[in-house]
């Protein structure tokens, strides 16, 4: 961060940047050298390349609107956090991976392997919360902002004024956000993000009523999907699922300890099983069943985002 505002300074342009941002949905300030329409101009360009690698949208347009109705909604408790008019797209991936990730400006994916291991609408609330989470604290912008300014990469002119006209700069942002094709190594996030996408999602998922405690659900998909076949930096690198799992259950005993034997906050298992689970089970197999078999795939929801030795 030091030097990166030394190579900002030195560059001169030090007084013309948006450097440093408040943010309405963590409170926190951050190192931030885009507009949220440079974000929203990002996450649009990278998003059907993203989408084609990962199957493409499923063909069953009612499940894919399951995902994007649930999104939508709890997106709309996000509106004080995040500029009037922010186009969130929810997208369900025709892809057999475990994952779900997050574009800056909105953008969000959830892949069909992750969403069929899922046993209620709760359990998709929390993990699409937690990546509406990544975009209403902007930790895309901030991760690409850091790795641009430690490059000495200036974005130019277009940043400095909050302009998007010209996007010239989307060239040497792009690969940060997109990262290595196939790997799944999109934008990577570091611990501290991932926790604080972690209360994002609960917040946003309570607000709408449902019970967090689904958080531990998930955890447990997830711990289970990432067994075997994950080489060792991995795993020395990558928040372990027991550290968000400790995070949640110490936020259910205090802050939402009111949502506990309470039925207002519900998990619509049901429904889940209804309108989703059951229509899932008449598509065809993802077109990567076959070959992820073969991968052992590493990749699981927000687990290979953790940075390694930033
Ligand atoms: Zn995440």
């Amino acid at each position: 961060m030091r030097r990166a505002l030394m190579i900002l300074a030195a560059s001169g342009s030090m007084a013309a940047l948006p450097a440093c941002e408040h943010n309405a949905a963590t409170g926190r300030n951050q190192f931030i050298l885009m507009s949220w329409d440079q974000e929203i101009a990002l996450g649009s360009e990278a998003m059907s390349g993203l989408s084609s690698e990962y199957g493409g949208r499923v063909s069953d347009s009612g499940l894919n609107n399951y995902v994007e109705v649930l999104g939508q909604h709890l997106a709309s408790f996000t509106t004080e956090q995040v500029p009037e008019g922010l186009p969130w797209e929810f997208t369900l991936l025709d892809s057999d991976v475990v994952n779900a990730f997050a574009l800056p400006g909105g953008k969000v994916f959830f892949s069909r392997g992750l969403a069929e291991q899922l046993t209620d609408e709760a359990q998709m609330a929390l993990v699409l919360g937690h990546e509406i989470g990544h975009v209403t604290a902007r930790h895309g912008a901030e991760r690409i902002s850091h790795a641009l300014a430690v490059q000495g990469i200036m974005i130019g002119a277009a940043v400095a004024a909050g302009a998007s006209e010209d996007d010239s700069w989307i060239g040497q942002a792009l690969p940060l956000v997109v990262g290595l094709a196939g790997q799944g190594y999109l934008l990577k996030f570091n611990r501290d993000q991932e926790a604080e996408a972690d209360r994002l999602g609960l917040r946003y998922m309570v607000e709408a009523g449902y019970d967090p405690a689904a958080i531990f659900d998930v955890m447990n998909v997830l711990a289970a999907a990432t067994k075997g076949g994950l080489p060792p930096e991995f795993l020395s690198t990558h928040p372990h699922p027991e550290t968000r799992i400790e995070q949640g259950r110490r936020l259910i005993a205090s802050e939402y300890a009111f949502t506990q034997n309470n039925p207002r906050y519900m998990r619509q298992k049901y429904r889940y099983e209804r309108d989703f689970l059951d229509r899932a089970a008449l598509l065809p197999p993802p077109p990567d069943r076959q070959t992820r078999i073969n991968l052992a795939e590493p990749s699981t929801w927000c687990w290979h985002c953790a940075g390694g030795g930033e």
